[in-house]
């Protein structure tokens, strides 16, 4: 099966071509990603409108060098595979249009994807994962515990009640002064940093489940910052470091104890082969990458997270969750609706209809 998958639900335009023969390892022939964050930079956020447009003037050519790249033509294609939601609708609804232009002029079978279902099934195109597998989907938007037991079945076990780990690395790196994405740069800063100078809170892990909150450890960042400058009237370098390190150390404790939680819930289902697998952009910090494995380690459980590029936004996790709906028979028709929500542990696009 050859699969063209479309991305376009945030601030990636991206074209992919996924291609499976009978049982063996899926081949990523192409994924094209054409980034928009030039566009957005000066705006300190991504612009609906503005990734709408690019959106729509990009796809075509993004389509293309993803089918030249991957020297298939659309007449080797089986079917065309596309985020259907959740994310900006206007960027959503580019690509489903796309899609059904495509489906439409070629003659293919056409499939909407669950953005996050295409989050959640890297590690089965990645590293064969086999079903069922805990995922944590940790990124710019989202965080959550979900238990992956088919293409179109997901358990959501918890997840963040307020900011995604990511958004809280971005605000953290824009009250220190560092440049975004706040990630990498604050996981940097907190290398040289004395994670015990500043107490910060760890939200929840006093609660019961798999939920989770980041937002507190913002305003504790934001308070911790603030007594520093009233003290000494600016921040110092080993100052950022200590902040750093501070909220660095107290994501991690929470992420860390709450896939403790999460496991023991996946565990219990008795699984064959035990397996954490990781996505999004978060998911590329060592520091928290680091305190996941050590979990796993205590709890018999491997562990795998898929290459960076596979973890952020792309769309040969689009074409690849296509490929296992088409070969189900999970297929769309003209119908298929844009949805700028879309939790991922209910049912197919079809099903839900074009409503809310
Ligand atoms: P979503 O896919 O959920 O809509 P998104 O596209 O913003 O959100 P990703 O592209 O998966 O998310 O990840 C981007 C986020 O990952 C940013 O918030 C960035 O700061 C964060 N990030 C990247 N590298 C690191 C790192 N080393 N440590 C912590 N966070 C990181
Ligand atoms: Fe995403």
């Amino acid at each position: 099966l050859t699969i063209l998958g479309l991305e376009s639900s945030c601030d990636d335009t991206a074209a992919a071509v996924v291609r499976q023969v009978n049982d063996g390892p899926p081949a990523i022939l192409s994924s094209i990603i054409m980034g928009q964050s030039n566009l957005h930079a000066s705006y300190g956020g991504v612009v609906p409108e503005i990734a709408a447009r690019a959106h729509a003037e990009r796809l075509d050519l993004c389509v293309i060098r993803a089918l030249e790249e991957a020297g298939v033509t659309l007449a080797e294609v089986d079917a065309v595979a596309v985020t259907a939601g959740p994310g900006l609708i206007g960027g959503v609804i580019s690509g489903v249009m796309c899609a059904k232009g495509i489906a439409i002029g070629a003659g293919l079978p056409l499939v909407g994807v669950n953005h996050l279902a295409g989050h959640a099934l890297t590690p089965r195109l990645t590293d064969g994962a086999h079903y069922p597998y805990l995922m944590l989907l940790v990124s710019g938007g989202h965080c959550q515990f979900l238990i992956a037991r088919g293409v179109d079945d997901f358990s959501r076990l918890g997840g963040t009640i307020d900011d995604a780990p990511g958004e809280a690395f971005d605000k953290t790196a824009r009250l220190l002064g560092l440049p975004q994405p706040g990630g990498p740069s604050v996981e940097q800063a907190a290398t040289a940093g004395d994670p015990r100078r500043f107490a910060f809170p760890r939200p929840l892990l006093d609660r019961p489940g798999c939920d989770m909150s980041f937002s507190g450890l913002k305003t504790a960042l934001l308070r911790a910052r603030d007594a520093v400058m009233a003290d000494k009237g600016g921040l110092t370098r080993a100052d950022r470091a200590d902040l750093c390190a501070g909220f660095q150390a107290a994501v991690v404790d929470v992420l860390a104890e709450k896939t403790r939680r999460a496991l023991g819930l996946y565990l219990a289902e008795d699984p064959a082969q035990p397996l954490l697998a990781v996505a999004g952009g978060v998911a590329a910090n060592t520091a928290i990458r680091a305190g996941l494995e050590t979990v796993c380690a205590d709890l018999g459980v491997a562990f795998t997270a898929p290459p960076l590029a596979l973890c952020t936004d792309n769309a040969a996790m689009i074409a690849y969750a296509g490929l296992e709906r088409f070969r189900a028979g999970l297929v769309d028709d003209m119908t298929l609706a844009a949805r700028p929500r879309w939790p991922l542990d209910t049912t197919s696009p079809a099903l839900l209809g074009s409503g809310k």
